[in-house]
């Protein structure tokens, strides 16, 4: 029996964009719903982030109600 190959499994719809957010370079505080200053400085980030559309359409199409988002609060979401 030869070697057997191993796949490279992962959820690509999820993963290839996550991989490319601006988001990882910063304190996950920023981002995970706290002050509205923290808001503030993860929007910065967003702005200029290559993935803030799938960024938005993850956070709007899973229906999350924390955090920022696609530089978007929850309630800018609603
Ligand atoms: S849009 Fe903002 S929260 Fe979303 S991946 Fe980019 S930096 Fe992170």
């Amino acid at each position: 029996m030869g070697p057997q190959k191993k796949k490279f499994q992962r959820n690509v719809s999820y993963n290839d964009w996550i991989r490319r957010a601006a988001c990882v370079e910063y304190p996950p505080e920023w981002f995970l719903g706290g002050t509205a200053q923290d808001h503030q400085h993860a929007v910065r980030v967003c702005n200029v982030c290559p993935v803030r559309q799938e960024c938005l359409d993850e956070a709007v199409g899973s229906g999350l109600t924390w955090g920022t988002w696609g530089g978007t609060t929850p309630a800018e979401r609603a």
